[in-house]
């Protein structure tokens, strides 16, 4: 499933050929995705001008030069294939881990003015595309309740100690909490509590003085999220780079993990010689260090 610098990794892919361009023409191919796709689709969109292209956790949004918004999510398998005239075809963002791509999986294809094509590939169609007016969006039913941007110059210790300060809840829950923190999943929550040296099943309020004000661990965890983060998203760019000349099966953000899926291994902490152990934490697996990350 793509995480949230997957899906960033994903924009920064689709902007150069969207970016500004009008919608010559949209093929919609069937009627629903995850959901029924929205009422004269791709009527709705044919014309319209992309004026901006941006990411909200998990969400990618189009503003259309009607007032409308394009939101668009990728679900579990969802990717775009951009073919430009005159390049060869890339996958922004390739993380889906299947050899190939499988046309009859083409669901909607978006053909831009400029000759370009972009087309989205999903094949358990766990994704999902609306219109929305642009004016409502953040109280749409989309990002109503949604939490901070972790990837954002929001993110900070101060916030995470108003966040969490009182919360008895792990640490890790309510990192994972969409209503606290919007996008951030467990494979980074898990590298960022092994890079911050910080338990898993450590109260979130400990992150706070009584008084609410951030500890120095707060401040460490906050800097450590957006490093995680923007590590990733940089390792997908590098990757977009190569794909022209790879199969898109690489499983590339993998080797990056320290602590992530590694159960039974040793430690990457220098003289640590603890092996990662693993727990379960609201039904998902959390990696940790018991030597390295304390309470
Ligand atoms: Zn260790």
């Amino acid at each position: 499933m793509p995480e949230l610098p997957e899906v960033e990794t994903v924009r920064r892919g689709l902007e150069p050929a969207m970016l500004g361009e009008r919608f010559a023409s949209v093929e919609q191919r069937r009627p629903d995705l995850r959901f029924p796709l929205p009422e004269r689709f791709a009527e709705r969109l044919t014309g319209r001008r992309v004026e901006a292209l941006s990411r909200r956790a998990k969400y990618l949004i189009a503003d259309l030069d009607d007032g409308q918004a394009l939101v668009m999510h990728l679900g579990m398998s969802g990717r775009f294939v951009v073919e430009a005239p005159g390049t060869p075809p890339t996958e922004p963002g390739a993380y889906y881990n299947e050899i190939g791509r499988h046309l009859v999986h083409d669901h909607v294809v978006f053909h831009l003015g400029s000759g370009a094509r972009v087309t989205y590939n999903d094949v358990r169609r766990f994704g999902f595309m609306d219109l929305v007016p642009r004016a409502g969006l953040e109280s749409s039913r989309h990002f109503a309740g949604m939490g901070i941007e972790p990837l954002g110059n929001e993110l900070s210790g101060e916030l995470l100690a108003k966040l969490f300060s009182g919360k008895i809840a792990p640490l890790k829950a309510a990192l994972l909490d969409q209503r606290l923190i919007a996008g951030l999943g467990n494979i980074y929550v898990c590298e960022a509590l092994f890079r911050a040296g910080l338990h898993p099943e450590a109260e979130a309020g400990s992150l706070a003085t009584p008084a609410g004000k951030p500890r120095e661990k707060a401040r460490l965890l906050a800097q450590i999220i957006r490093e995680v983060l923007e590590e990733a998203v940089a390792a997908g760019g590098s990757t977009l780079r190569d794909f022209a000349h790879a199969d898109g099966s690489l499983g590339y953000f993998q080797h990056r993990f320290r602590v992530y899926d590694r159960e039974g291994e040793p430690c990457v902490t220098p003289g640590c010689g603890h092996l990662v152990k693993r727990l379960v934490q609201s039904g998902r697996s959390t990696f940790y260090c018991e030597r390295c990350q304390r309470r």
